[in-house]
């Protein structure tokens, strides 16, 4: 199976459980319509790059200083068959890591009518930590969630031990960089950060050359 993938990151620290290095990947695509998603540009599902199951496992597996992998988007859920192939192999050859998907879909909704592949990552446990439901603009965020009626969802032994480290409320931290001349973050920003980046990034002494 193939996956559309929009973006990776090797390490960041900004998806996780606090302190919890992650390795990261956006896929594309998302049958969803929330106003004011947070990653407009992900949605169609046109575009990106068609990677083997078997590539992405094995990029993460290659990773030695991850702690997890986040799978984002998008929506992973409209690529279940493809994800399910790619966590089995990184579950078999890295067991050790922690692996958090969101989904605008909900967790009990995918278990009564979800596709076989969807229903298989939570309930095959190939996923520890689904962070579930649809963005809602008019609720504030919380932590690693762009809207607070989204739930962290432990599916595994190893999900409840990551979900115990991450605090009920207080602020997300957002990682920024210069990625092939573009502006790039990976966090839940706040409501407006990308347009205020570059003033914001000014006024800190930053100053943005070809970028
Ligand atoms: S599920 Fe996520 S990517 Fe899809 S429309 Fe909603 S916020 Fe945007």
């Amino acid at each position: 199976m193939q996956l559309r993938v929009a973006h990776c990151v090797e390490i960041c620290s900004a998806l996780g459980p606090p302190g919890w290095p992650m390795a990261a990947v956006w896929l594309k695509g998302c049958h969803g319509d929330c106003r004011g998603c947070l990653a407009p540009e992900l949605r169609s599902s046109t575009g990106g790059k068609l990677v083997s199951a078997a590539e992405v496992a094995r990029w993460v597996c290659g990773l030695p200083r991850i702690l997890g992998l986040v799978g984002s988007g998008g929506e992973p859920f409209d690529q279940a068959e493809g994800l399910a192939e790619c966590l089995a192999l990184v579950r078999r050859q890295r067991p050790d890591l922690g692996i958090i998907v969101y989904t605008g879909y909900e967790v009990d909704a995918v278990l009564r009518n979800g596709t076989e592949a969807q229903v298989r990552l939570i309930a095959d446990g190939l996923v520890d930590v689904v962070i579930d439901g649809p963005f809602v603009e008019e609720l504030p965020p919380a932590p690693l969630r762009g809207s607070s009626n989204q739930c962290l969802v432990a599916v595994t032994p190893k999900g409840e031990g990551m979900c115990s480290l991450i605090p009920a409320q207080g602020p997300n931290r957002v990682e920024v960089a210069v990625r092939d001349g573009k502006l790039f973050w990976v966090g839940i920003p706040p409501r407006g950060f990308g347009d205020r980046l570059p003033s914001e990034l000014r006024e800190s002494g930053v100053i943005l050359r070809g970028v």
